[in-house]
């Protein structure tokens, strides 16, 4: 679930621009790109920069109130806990991006890499394929529907 945008509960306070960029991001049904987000501001705000857009985002991510999806170069609304682990299932066909808690597989890996010397800052798990609702329109599956 999406939680609501934060007025006083977070240290860093949301500007206006941060507020405009994260309502796009609230009504899109998936995930958007920063210049998608700037189409949609446009009508409201003809003169609004991408600069201000990525400047936007980038607040946001920092403050926990986005993600971005790194393989398509977009952005969504954060879940209850932005600060866990999360494992990104992006259906190729219809473009639903569905979020899965990876804490426990992100530690392994993670603990694994640091044995070695490695220092993880920013893990990403992606995972594209085809979502249960468009597998199941196919005639590929065995159990397809009409
Ligand atoms: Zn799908």
């Amino acid at each position: 679930m999406i939680r609501p945008f934060p007025t006083h509960d977070h240290p860093l306070q949301p500007t206006g621009n941060d507020r405009l960029v994260f309502d796009v991001l609230r009504a899109a049904n998936g995930p958007v790109s920063a210049y998608d987000i700037l189409d949609r501001l446009k009508p409201d705000r003809p003169r609004i920069a991408p600069t201000t857009v990525y400047r936007a985002l980038e607040h946001l991510i920092r403050a926990g109130r986005v993600r971005r999806i790194e393989s398509l170069n977009a952005y969504l609304p954060a879940t209850d806990t932005p600060d866990r682990a999360v494992v990104f299932a992006i259906c190729d066909d219809c473009g639903r991006v569905q979020e899965r808690d990876a804490g426990a597989e992100v530690g392994r890996i993670t603990k694994a890499l640091a044995k070695d010397g490695f220092r993880p800052t920013h893990p990403v798990v992606e995972v594209h394929g085809r979502c249960g609702d468009c597998d199941a329109g196919t005639d590929n599956g065995a159990g397809a529907k009409a």
